[in-house]
């Protein structure tokens, strides 16, 4: 056999291509491979040539005794990484290898410098192939195939191999199966399970991937079930190679191990977990699918490589040794035809060519190692293996990672996804429902609350409204109270200095009286003073004695003040009675009422001590305080019925009729008319108060007064005398009823209640008038103007002032030469009303007969088309 072309060293050249790479650069192309093929721009990988070292087995015990006189066929030089193979005694060849391993290696070390590049190729995702060739008995299987259960130190690559893999592979992520085959006269054999024979390889038409796919796979867990594989494995070849005849030697055994990784780095891994345990729904960005490496390790160790011829000896005929053989021989031409580059590689002529397609001319990272013996008597043999191997060395192969992507583990991860959205989407689907309930709930609620709201809302404005007329009510007696009690301490001054003036006018009549005493004037002067000095202590005894009685009666109003304020203070439940009475006094309540009776008691028995000429004489009094006393006096006994007529009889309704007349103090005024307005409700008095002239008197202080309270007193006293059927003419021809009408620009209510019953007083006589015969024409009501006032108010909210308004329009309308100004006035539709809605059943009813005895509001009716 011919050595290759030596170099320009003198040495055999080794890698050939300019392209071949370093084991260290190779590492870095290596890197930049797989950064590539993630990237998707390199799907040819990048070379990497089939890297070959040598092992040369020590001489064995035979060989010690035989061959003890001859020198070793081979001479290696580890640290040149040579061999030097002798010809003859004074030739020998030279050849360059990966590495050099002498006889001293050890296990370990051959499993690093042979094996490890291609496990840690492997576990990065590149296929890989250890593949040992050698001839028999020079230590292949010892290389390979030893488990190192007697001495640990000779474990095999197999078994180290396996001890890297399973310690880099996470479980969890990644698997690791194996398949154990033996190759027999060109037949695939599994070594775990021996009943498979003739196990077919099936070839990707796409990638040209090459797989067994009736191979048993187990998938390891564990070191030790891969030793105790690896123990079934040889049992079984021992077994099938009795079966057959034949030694091992004679069959090539393949160990196949699958390395299959989910994901590479960190970072991959750490998307893959969350996207797959997360417990929140979460899809992940774009939905790329994880990558998953797919890699292959080829541990092979052949059959011996001698040639059939000299190891004919096991008794098979030459067709049937060449045979055991093609599969050897079909590498050797692949081998030698990759080395040359030749444009036909005979992939195709063995099993064992189709399986190690990847490793020689494929993408695989491929390390083959070749065992020598030392004996100068096998040296054809040794030289024909170290000329294998050099062949090999020239064999490139363009690495590439075994990286796709994982569209099964996608498609999972997608449909857990979307089963966890669903079931998301169908509880926010049940929270939403429940949610409207709630809300529903919660705004029925609320609407409940609003309405309890209002109605205590309208409740307490009523309550609030009624405490506010109360309020007024209250105050306007205190104020008056509180006038009165500050008149009686004035008059009280004034009567003290009347006093300390009769007191001084008593010692100078005294001094006097001594002194003309002295001078002996005659005796019956000094019984004239002494006379006038008797009458002037009566006097003024009387007067100690009003005194007292009037301070006793400030007393009384005082507590009686007081005792309102703590009463009105108490509460205001106390309703007032709204009095239809004639009598001027305001609504008071009834323990107000109680309060007035007792001053009218008071008053009462003042009028019983004093005497009612001298009270009336007052009135005339110079002094303004006691004016105002005496009429507040004078008008509080005219609210008693009884006293009426006295009070008129002694002429004090003249006298009444001048302070209104003359005074100029308001005060006076109101109370005057107050008790004018008392006296008028006698018939008798009535005529009395027109035949003085007291509608005029009164008229004009309507026209002048702007006090309320004082034009009430007025408008009361002019009512009353409007329910006189005779002095109906002359009330109307002395400004009577005009006066009554300018008083409704004082919008106070009290005002126009008496305004509104002294229209109601007159339209009663004129409608009875009317109904009597003795009066014919329209109103003099309507005459004077009253009619705007009177619709316009006739639905007034005050109810005193309404119900005089009501019935007063009742009246007018009763008499049928009013009607067609009533109807021009717009009061049918308040009559209408009136008949309608009134609350006080015999007005309604009154209306209700007044337009159906009136044929033009009939007429009028029908006009309308107002069903009635
Ligand atoms: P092969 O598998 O190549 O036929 P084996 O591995 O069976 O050869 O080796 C044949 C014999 O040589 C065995 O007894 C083995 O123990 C021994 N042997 C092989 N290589 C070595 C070595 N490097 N050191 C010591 N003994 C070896
Ligand atoms: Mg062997």
């Amino acid at each position: 056999m011919k050595p290759l072309a030596p170099s320009p060293t003198g040495l055999t050249s080794a890698p050939t291509r300019p392209k071949s790479a370093s084991p260290g650069s190779s590492a870095v192309q290596r890197r930049n491979s797989t950064s590539s093929q993630k990237n998707g721009k390199d799907d040819s990988g990048v070379p990497g040539r089939v890297r070959v070292a040598v092992r040369l087995r020590p001489r064995n015990t035979e060989e010690l005794a035989a061959d003890a006189d001859f020198g070793d066929c081979v001479e290696l030089l580890p640290e040149l990484k040579r061999l030097k193979l002798r010809k003859n005694n004074w030739d020998c060849e030279t050849y360059q290898f990966d590495e050099v391993l002498t006889e001293t290696a050890s296990q370990k070390r051959v499993y690093e410098v042979v094996a490890k590049p291609v496990v840690e190729s492997v576990l990065e995702g590149y296929n890989g192939t250890v593949m040992a060739y050698g001839q028999t008995g020079t230590g292949k299987t010892f290389t390979l195939g030893r488990l190192g259960e007697e001495d640990c130190a000779n474990r095999g690559i197999m078994v180290r191999a396996l001890e890297d893999i399973l310690a880099d592979i996470s479980f969890e992520h990644d698997a690791v199966t194996v398949s154990y085959l033996q190759l027999y006269m060109e037949s695939v054999q599994d070594l775990l399970t021996p009943e498979r024979d003739n196990i077919a390889i099936v070839e990707d038409p796409k990638t040209g991937d090459v797989s067994l796919p009736g191979a048993t796979l187990v998938e390891l867990r564990d070191q030790k079930s891969f030793v105790e594989l690896l123990q079934t494995g040889e049992a079984n070849r021992f077994a099938a190679n009795t079966k057959l005849n034949t030694e091992s030697s004679r069959s090539h055994a393949i160990l196949l191990v699958n390395v299959k990784r989910s994901a590479k780095n960190k970072q991959e891994r750490d998307f893959a977990s969350h996207s797959e345990n997360g417990n929140g729904v979460h899809v992940s960005k774009g939905h790329r699918a994880p990558t998953i490496r797919k890699s292959k390790l080829l541990i092979v160790d052949l059959a011996g490589s001698e040639r059939v011829d000299k190891s004919g000896s096991e008794g098979h005929q030459l067709e049937e040794a060449k045979a055991i053989n093609l599969s050897l021989t079909a590498l050797g031409k692949c081998i030698n035809a990759l080395a040359e580059n030749s444009p036909h590689i005979p992939i195709r002529d063995s099993k064992l060519t189709r399986l190690l397609r990847d490793s020689f001319g494929g993408t695989a990272r491929t390390s083959l190692i070749i065992t020598i013996g030392p004996s100068p008597r096998h040296r054809g043999e040794t030289a024909s293996t170290i000329l294998f191997g050099q062949r090999a060395m020239r064999v490139e192969n363009m690495v590439k990672l075994k990286e796709e992507f994982d569209y099964k583990s996608l498609c999972r991860r997608l449909e857990a996804e979307l089963d966890k959205l669903i079931a998301e989407n169908e509880r926010q689907a049940q929270a939403i429902l429940d949610g409207e309930e709630d809300m529903q709930r919660k705004l029925e609620e609320a609407s409940i609350c609003v309405a309890e709201a209002e109605s205590k809302f309208a409740a307490a404005s009523e309550t609030f409204a009624e405490k506010e007329t109360y309020q007024k009510k209250i105050s306007a007696i205190l104020q008056h109270h509180e006038q009165e009690l500050n008149d009686s301490q004035t008059r009280l001054e004034n009567e003290r200095a009347q006093r300390e003036k009769l007191e001084k006018e008593l010692s100078e009549a005294n001094r006097c009286l001594q002194e003309q005493s002295k001078e002996k004037h005659d005796t019956g002067e000094i019984w004239t003073l002494h006379k006038r000095l008797e009458e002037e202590l009566l006097e003024r005894e009387k007067l100690d004695e009003e005194i007292k009685s009037l301070k006793q009666q400030l007393l009384q109003a005082h507590i009686e003040a007081e005792e309102t304020r703590r009463t009105v203070g108490k509460g205001s439940s106390a309703r007032s009675s709204a009095g239809s009475d004639s009598t001027i006094s305001l609504h008071r309540p009834s323990n107000m009422r109680d309060t007035i009776n007792g001053q009218r008691a008071t008053i009462a028995k003042l009028f019983e001590q004093v005497g009612l000429q001298k009270i009336l004489s007052l009135l005339e009094s110079e002094d303004v305080d006691v004016r105002v006393h005496a009429v507040k006096v004078v008008a509080n006994l005219a609210a008693e019925e009884a006293n009426q007529e006295k009070i008129v009889e002694a002429g004090g309704l003249a006298s009444l009729l001048t302070l209104l007349q003359s005074s100029e103090d308001e005060t006076i005024r109101r109370v005057a008319a107050g008790a004018i307005a008392n006296l008028a409700m006698n018939e008798t008095n009535q005529e009395l108060i027109m035949a003085q002239g007291g509608i005029g008197l009164l008229a004009r202080t309507a026209d002048d007064a702007e006090d309320p309270q004082t034009l009430r007193m007025v408008a009361g006293a002019i009512a009353n005398l409007c329910g006189n059927d005779k002095l109906q003419i002359k009330l109307r021809e002395e400004g009577g009823i005009r006066a009554l009408l300018g008083m409704v620009r004082s919008r106070h209510p009290d005002v126009l209640a008496q305004v509104a019953r002294g229209i109601a007083n007159f339209a009663k006589c004129e409608s009875r008038g009317a109904a009597q015969g003795y009066r014919t024409g329209g109103s003099l009501l309507i005459d004077d103007g009253a009619l705007p006032w009177i619709v316009a108010n006739a639905n007034n909210e005050a109810s005193p002032i309404r119900r005089h308004i009501e019935l007063a329009l009742c009246h007018l309308a009763q008499h049928e030469a009013n009607a067609k100004d009533l109807l021009v006035g717009g009061a049918l539709w308040e009559l209408i009303r009136i008949s309608r809605e009134c609350s006080r059943e015999d007005i309604r009813s009154l209306a209700q007969r007044t337009l159906n005895a009136s044929p033009i509001f009939q007429a009028e009716l029908r006009r309308l088309h107002v069903s009635y």
